[in-house]
């Protein structure tokens, strides 16, 4: 079984969290753009565009009152402030995904993936940390895309977050960013490896001799 067929099993739901720059977003979409079935989830955020972001790609942006109308329509499976700003997880998304055997990928804050694990009691969750705060400090910097005092704000934010490493199934420490996507493809292959996600050995081996 080649890694493309191991993604066409049953849709899986991948929750990944980290704090601000410990290289999440490129480790998910490296992964995505080699199993073509995994899907991301783009978010609604109230954030304003960084220069390289797209809308409809990274995110979709919107204003608080829309996001406050798709809360009050039930638009989403989880919502929350993260850095003084609204971030959410479009439900429609996510169940269609699933239901036609595509693997998703969540890139969302603790406080969402809390709410996530308790609403729909599956998925596997993963938490991607740097070696240190300097290390972050560094990255934010690097990306040019944030001031100084939010920049402060992303730190101090990660050193609370990290604290909710336990609330996840796996960790990863990004120290080496090519390690780090291995760590990232092993968990996303041995899920897809599990015995529970095979209803029938005949699906997989011809027992005829
Ligand atoms: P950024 O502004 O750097 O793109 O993202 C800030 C934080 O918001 C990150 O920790 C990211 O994982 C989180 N985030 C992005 N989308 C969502 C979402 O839909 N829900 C939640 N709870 N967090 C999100």
């Amino acid at each position: 079984m080649s890694n493309q067929d191991i993604a066409k099993s049953p849709g899986k739901l991948f929750v990944v969290s980290a704090p601000s720059g410990a290289g999440k977003t490129s480790l998910c979409n490296r992964l995505i753009k080699k199993y073509p079935d995994l899907k991301y989830s783009i978010s609604h955020t109230t954030r304003k565009p960084r220069k390289n972001e797209e809308d409809g790609k990274d995110y979709f942006f919107v204003d608080e009152n829309q996001f406050n109308q798709m809360i009050e329509n039930g638009d989403f499976i989880e919502w929350a402030v993260v850095h003084e700003n609204y971030y959410g997880t479009s439900a429609d998304f996510i169940k269609q995904q699933l239901k036609n055997g595509y693997d998703v990928i969540l890139d969302i804050d603790p406080q969402g993936a809390r709410i996530l694990r308790k609403k729909l009691g599956y998925g596997v969750y993963i938490f991607i940390v740097a070696s240190s705060l300097k290390e972050l400090e560094n990255r934010l910097k690097k990306r040019r895309s944030e001031s100084e005092e939010k920049i402060n704000k992303r730190l101090q934010n990660a050193i609370k977050e990290v604290r909710y490493y336990k609330n996840y199934d796996y960790l990863i420490l990004n120290d080496n960013y090519n390690k780090a996507f291995y760590e990232l493809e092993c968990i996303f292959v041995a899920e897809h490896l599990k015995t529970l996600e095979i209803e029938n050995i005949e699906d997989i081996m011809k027992l005829e001799v």
